[in-house]
């Protein structure tokens, strides 16, 4: 099979097509003949070793297709199955997996970080890592939503976002973001966007959303001039740059939730202003299988988007990396398999 492989670490530029033995699916695994899959920023760590995968490595964590084999002891799915893949895999076993909260999991494994993901003609996963493709999305939209529509749910959960509350999303282009302000609609909270680019706050109001502010500027500031008042709830995943804006838009009793930092790791927080506006600051990684169930029923009622930026063709993978990395795209990037 074709597979993007990663033999050395260093930059998103080492991926490279190559011929590989076909996968085998172990006892309780299957394995997914992908129509399409799509890409995370997580593709781009893979590369620059942020964390560094075992080598050789194939990454990316999206995908949908058809089951072509399955492993002893699989009696959910069959071969034939239009299957959606989740990428968010806990060992089964251990506490934190007895509890469901997969994301909690000691041995917890991304698919495509730790284990050989969906940049490929075929992909291996857990029988329980699969879900029936929801027939009102095309396979575009299936295998597009998995981790940044899940991630973002679960942030919105976390921060216990409310109908009604108003809730601000930072850097809006980028999937997870992007899908959150999808899911907040839909939750019934009034949403506001910030992006460094005005086209896409232009699109984030198209979408639906009650308005948005440049990220370069004061965006607290201006969200408190434009609606009286701050956020209930924030997402973040840009970290540094706008950090010190983010938490001053924040209303008393605010949350904030993060769930990465692509803009730098490190951020200063005031103790007064948070114990005083008592503030929540909540980290948020992944989604476990019962928020997996909850999203996709979202996506598949059709009561949540799903944003495709565009379509590749699976041999045009340094072109699409290249449009995530110059931060172009507005919603999924995805490559077609066949
Ligand atoms: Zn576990």
């Amino acid at each position: 099979m074709k597979a993007w492989l990663l033999r050395e670490i260093g930059s998103p530029e080492l991926f490279a097509l190559e011929d590989v033995d076909e996968l085998v699916p172990g006892p309780a695994e299957v394995r997914v003949r992908l129509r399409v899959s799509a890409l995370n920023h997580l593709d781009i760590w893979s590369s620059m070793g942020m964390p560094k995968p075992p080598l050789p490595h194939v990454a990316g964590a999206d995908g949908a297709g058809v089951i072509d084999a399955v492993g002893e002891d699989v009696t959910t799915v069959a071969v034939g199955d239009e299957v959606v893949v989740n990428p968010s895999i806990g060992c089964g076993h251990c506490d934190a997996c007895n509890r469901g909260e997969t994301s909690l999991c000691d041995s917890y494994k991304i698919l495509g970080e730790h284990l050989w993901g969906t940049l490929a003609d075929q992909v291996v996963v857990p029988a329980t890592n699969v879900v029936a493709k929801p027939s009102i999305l095309d396979w575009e939209h299936a295998g597009a939503y998995g981790l940044a529509y899940g991630t973002a749910y679960r942030m919105l959960r976390r921060a216990r976002l409310r109908v009604g509350d108003t809730l601000l999303v930072v850097g809006v282009g980028g999937g997870v973001s992007n899908a959150a302000m999808e899911i907040g609609q839909a939750m019934g909270a009034k949403v506001f966007v910030t992006s460094r680019d005005s086209k896409k706050i232009e699109k984030a109001v198209f979408s639906g959303a009650d308005g948005g502010f440049l990220s370069t500027e004061d965006f607290g500031k201006a969200l408190k001039v434009a609606t009286g008042r701050g956020a209930d709830v924030i997402v973040e995943n840009v970290g540094g740059p706008t950090w010190k804006a983010s938490v001053g838009a924040l209303n008393k009793g605010g949350r904030l939730v993060t769930c990465g930092g692509t803009g730098g790791p490190n951020v200063e927080l005031s103790l007064p202003r948070l114990f005083f506006k008592q503030l929540e600051v909540i980290g948020s990684t992944m989604f476990d299988m019962g928020e997996f169930a909850d999203i996709t029923r979202l996506v598949g009622s059709g009561r949540v988007p799903v944003t495709v930026d565009s379509t590749f063709d699976f041999g045009d993978l340094p072109e699409a990396l290249q449009r995530m990395q110059n931060g172009e795209q507005f919603g999924k990037i995805v490559l077609r398999h066949e």
